[in-house]
């Protein structure tokens, strides 16, 4: 069977949280770092039994320009692999600037398909990101007065999304109030080809819970191209279901039996991640990677490599981890300066993966969004298969590496992601545990 779904995410986290919930909502996932230089049946072992690929770009914060050119090279891979339907997946907060991302990428993703028109779905009623009549909530708060209003690189001031896209797009931005969402979703086809007939190319839709998102999923499951947040990925395998595009599946999160022994990287200093390091250790070993003796040479990058090999031969699962109160993190940062200390940290963690992987470790599990990402990128990882969750957001992952026969297992959790317990869950127990425990 074909690819149904080719998304396109602006980060790597939100690819994730996009592939998560495809898979829970009945889609065989692949995930891909990048847009590849070779075709999917080179990348992952059984390319019939995928129903949906997720692309991770980075293209959230970079020059609109960039963004598109990215988000072009993304479509035209996915396009070659036969995607019936392009998702382009951004932030439920709707992360972006007067300048974009949003509104150029959609609106070029738009063009290069021949599409008139598509939907901005941005809400995750879940979650609490909630729209009406083009406003977005964060909980009960809108959006420019939710926190996201001080955000570094993408700060929001404006709730109204219809207003915020116009300002990034060249063609008129249209709404679909949840009035005309109550009558179902023949009554919101209409209403797009109406705006569509004006001229309009970009929909903002109301959406006030998870009723509106499969209708609006519904709605819109024949257009080339449809955007917004993961919400929009959990009701789409419903419509898709429905069109007979893909058949009914309980285990789409199956993965390959896991192989070797398990350890943890972690190099998030989130508050979330702190606690899970503190439990981790109440029962299994852990090193603590110091950035300063990092910078000082190899000596304590192999001290934490002895350490970790010691332990694993006893069969123990362990821990080596960088993340530390932010006391010691400003130590760090005046000691190298903000970036070095992070560079210094992030590189030995690949180092150690690459390490760790020649030890028979086979089950990985690394904390923080950019120490996944230098991870990943030291492993020569391109495409992970996406299991079950083990946390919400947080699902188990397959990749299959080069010169290596068993796949790797690997859960990334971005910082403040996961119970406290997470990481000793994520040792002890194996993927399809919660399946088979009726808890998935
Ligand atoms: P999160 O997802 O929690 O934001 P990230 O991995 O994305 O985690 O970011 C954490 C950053 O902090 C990384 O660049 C990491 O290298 C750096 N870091 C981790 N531990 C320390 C430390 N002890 N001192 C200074 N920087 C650190």
């Amino acid at each position: 069977m074909a690819i149904v779904l080719g998304a396109i995410a602006d980060d790597f986290t939100g690819a994730t949280d996009l592939a998560n919930n495809l898979v829970r909502g009945g889609m065989r996932c692949v995930q891909l770092i990048g847009v590849p230089e070779r075709r999917l049946a080179a990348l992952v072992a059984d390319v019939e039994q995928i129903d949906a690929v997720v692309v991770a770009l980075k293209s959230r914060s970079c020059a609109a320009e960039a963004a598109v050119h990215d988000s072009l090279r993304a479509l035209e891979w996915l396009r070659g692999e036969g995607a019936r339907q392009c998702f382009f997946k951004y932030c439920s907060t709707f992360d972006s600037t007067d300048e974009g991302n949003i509104g150029p990428v959609s609106e070029a993703l738009l063009e290069r398909l021949g599409a008139p028109c598509t939907v901005m779905v941005p809400a995750f009623p879940l979650n609490g990101r909630t729209v009406y009549q083009g406003h977005l909530f964060v909980g009960d708060r809108l959006l420019h007065e939710s926190g996201m209003q001080h955000h570094p690189l993408t700060p929001m001031h404006d709730a109204d999304l219809v207003r915020v896209l116009a300002r990034q797009s060249r063609h008129p931005v249209g709404l679909l109030a949840w009035q005309t969402l109550a009558r179902g979703a023949e009554a919101a086809r209409e209403r797009l080809a109406e705006l569509a007939g004006r001229g309009v190319r970009q929909v903002i839709c109301d959406t006030l819970d998870e009723r509106d998102l499969a209708v609006l999923a519904e709605a819109a499951v024949e257009l080339p191209l449809v955007t917004g947040g993961s919400g929009l990925g959990q009701a789409l395998p419903a419509a898709y279901r429905c069109q007979g595009w893909l058949a009914a599946r309980r285990e789409a999160g199956a993965l390959a039996p896991v192989s070797g022994s398990a350890a943890v990287l972690s190099g998030s200093c989130s508050q979330a991640t702190l606690a899970q390091v503190d439990a981790f250790l109440t029962r299994y070993p852990g090193f603590p990677l110091d950035p300063i003796s990092l910078a000082e040479g190899p000596e304590h990058l192999a001290q934490a490599l002895a350490f970790a090999r010691r332990h694993l031969a006893g069969g123990r699962p362990v821990l080596i981890h960088a993340s530390a109160a932010a006391e010691r993190v400003r130590r760090a940062q005046q000691a190298l300066g903000r970036e070095r200390a992070g560079q210094v940290v992030e590189h030995a963690l690949g180092q150690l993966a690459v390490a760790l992987l020649e030890e028979g470790v086979g089950r990985l599990v690394v904390a923080g969004g950019e120490s996944a990402g230098a991870v990943v990128s030291a492993l020569g990882v391109r495409a992970l298969r996406i299991g079950e969750q083990i946390d919400p957001g947080v699902p188990w992952t397959q990749a299959t590496l080069d010169g290596r026969e068993a796949p790797l297992t690997l859960a990334l959790k971005s910082g403040n992601f996961g119970g406290e317990d997470f990481f000793l869950r994520a040792v002890e127990s194996l993927p399809g545990d919660a399946a088979r425990s009726g808890n998935a």
